[in-house]
């Protein structure tokens, strides 16, 4: 396929918000897609060249793309700068250049999909001295070939802006729709993303072998798997009457992390499955150390540890070091501890399918025992009153609370269910768990707060069934100063002059705000309400978190997807006023 037909692609998709559209126009793409093009197509309709947890970045900030431009079209950077400050996108400046110079060849003379995608390898690829001169050389000869249109989406995948709205789950759909016509293949495709996290590895397989072969797609070092996830239940006796017999241990409020492990060399990905390995020297050495088999993927929360206090540090803490420059410094002064708690993958073999209770004894012989690997501790509670105990003991260590584990229960990719079960610390007029929403826009403040542009947040939380994100309240109150210029900082690149695609709100903010920045917010109730679209559903009123403060950003370790969904909040709106310590 030329390129210049995928950017015609991309422009229908950018024009699109109706879901249904987006798959059609998907369908209708893939099915014209080649083999050996479905893999590099899918990264590009994702602002990528690889899937997520593979670090590939062209490595172009706005000012080279500018100067890329600049050389192609025969100009200077300040020229492009002009447009650029005057369309609000680089993308634009560069479709408008293209427009009126001559060298933009016509659209049936641009090259392939398939040469453009290695091009652009190549430049992300370019590494050592004057290679930010040749980055901007090969982008420019690239911008040379291409029509205005195709020019135009080009320029916004180096800096970031190709957000044309496609999630994940709708290109899985895309994929079924193309090959079967209908959604039939959609859980087959999902079974295999959820164990390898790799969308155009799918696709691919998908297209030159089939879908018998993407259903023996499963578990690899080097894929992060989609982490298993918890439900909530309301108390001790929920619990226990759901699950039976139940392990139990602490809710450590860290990160999570997944170790895979191939002979010397260690990766660790987080919960949204970027390769954070630089993040924790410490712990990929303590794995080189701890874990003698040759291959292996366990999951663990990191923790920062204070050796003075002998104290265990939240979250908040232990992210700090992901912007500190330099982390071998951090991790002298707070060494970071893993609580390992569940194995995936051992010496060649794929153990998801095996009962927890077998996969926790194959950890315990997994780890030597030393000081940065530890075991999460656990208890085998029948009675509530055993699951209490560690509940309390948890608490008063300062952690969150607890997570049950159902015995005979497989590890689920990607799953939310009733196999993990969390219970949280609740204060009196609160709900028992946060809520993590998204950022989908912001209204301007008077006074004191208008001098950081933001007076109150609209955030939503995600319907998966649709892949949108939907309003659920307004964060107004509660934020100290620098916690609304951190905002406005982080939500800076991500300013929408209309509606984002996948966001549904009848709130109008005065800025809309692209559905990416993960916040974890804590409320006293969800009430019923008429103004909210989470769980709107025709006549039916959606629901609303009632008295919001922010706890944390979460950007770090969620993606927007995995913020709490609609269904969550049904369920969490129906546990309310149960207590989880019976007075
Ligand atoms: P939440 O993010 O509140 O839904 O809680 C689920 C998270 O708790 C997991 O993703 C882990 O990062 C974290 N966690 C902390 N302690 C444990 C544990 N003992 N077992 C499993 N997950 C844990």
């Amino acid at each position: 396929m030329l390129f210049s037909e995928l950017a015609v692609y991309f422009s229908r998709l950018e024009e699109t918000t109706k879901r249904n559209a987006l798959v059609e126009i998907l369908a209708e793409l893939f099915g014209k897609t080649p083999p050996d093009e479905i893999a590099s197509t899918t990264y590009l309709l994702q602002g990528r060249l690889a899937p997520f947890f593979k670090p590939v970045e062209i490595g172009m900030g706005e000012k080279y793309v500018m100067d890329a431009i600049a050389r192609a079209y025969e100009t200077d950077r300040d020229e492009v700068r002009k447009r650029f400050d005057r369309l609000g996108d680089i993308g634009a400046a560069a479709r408008e250049m293209a427009a009126e110079s001559q060298v933009a060849p016509a659209p049936e003379h641009t090259p392939e999909v398939r040469e453009v995608f290695e091009r652009l390898t190549g430049i992300a690829g370019t590494t050592g001295a004057g290679s930010v001169e040749r980055k901007v050389a090969d982008v420019a000869a690239l911008l040379a070939r291409l029509d205005p249109l195709s020019a135009m989406y080009l320029c916004r995948v180096p800096v970031g802006r190709l957000r044309l709205g496609v999630g994940d789950p709708t290109i899985l759909d895309g994929y079924s729709f193309a090959k079967a016509g209908d959604k039939s293949l959609r859980k087959r495709l999902e079974r295999a993303y959820n164990e390898t996290s790799d969308l155009g590895l799918i696709g691919q397989t998908l297209w030159q072998q089939g879908i018998e072969a993407v259903d023996a797609l499963t578990i690899r070092v080097g894929n992060p798997v989609r982490p298993a996830l918890a439900e909530r239940l309301p108390s001790a006796d929920a619990i226990l009457a759901k699950l039976g017999r139940a392990a139990v241990e602490k809710k450590f409020d860290g990160f999570r992390c997944q170790v895979h492990k191939l002979g010397d060399e260690v990766k660790i990905y987080s919960r949204n499955l970027e390769d954070m390995t630089g993040m924790f020297p410490e712990i990929a050495q303590g794995a080189l150390k701890q874990v003698p088999a040759h291959s292996a993927i366990f999951e663990g929360e990191a923790l920062a540890y204070n050796p003075l206090s002998d104290e265990y540090l939240p979250f908040q803490e232990t992210t700090k070091r992901r912007r500190k420059h330099n982390i071998e410094n951090a991790a002298q002064e707070l060494p970071l501890r893993l609580f390992a708690f569940d194995l995936l993958y051992a010496d060649g073999e794929n153990i998801t399918p095996l009962p927890y209770v077998e996969r926790r004894e194959r950890l315990k012989g997994l780890i030597q025992p030393d000081d940065t690997i530890l075991l999460s501790e656990e208890r085998i509670a029948t009675e509530p009153s055993e699951l209490l105990e560690v509940f309390n003991d948890a608490i008063q260590g300062g952690l969150e609370g607890i997570m049950a584990k159902k015995l005979d229960a497989p590890y689920q990719a990607g799953g939310r269910n009733f196999n993990w079960v969390k219970l949280k610390r609740a204060q009196a007029g609160e709900l028992q768990d946060t809520v993590d929403c998204v950022i989908i826009g912001y209204i301007y403040g008077r006074g004191k707060r208008s001098a950081f542009g933001v007076g109150a947040l609209l955030v939503g939380v995600y319907d998966p069934d649709r892949d949108v994100f939907r309003s659920i309240t307004k964060i107004g109150t509660g934020l100290t100063d620098a916690e609304w210029r951190e905002v406005r900082e982080r939500c800076e690149p991500y300013i929408s002059e209309e509606k984002p695609a996948r966001v549904e709100s009848i709130l109008q903010p005065s800025v809309w705000v692209e559905p990416e920045v993960v916040i974890e917010v804590l409320a006293d109730e969800i009430t019923r309400s008429p103004v909210h679209t989470a769980g709107m559903n025709g006549e039916k009123q959606g629901y609303a978190l009632r008295f919001p403060r922010l706890i944390s950003f979460r950007d770090a370790d969620k993606r927007p997807e995995d913020s709490t969904t609609v269904g969550e909040i049904v369920e969490m709106y129906g546990q309310q006023g149960a207590k989880a310590v019976p007075a």
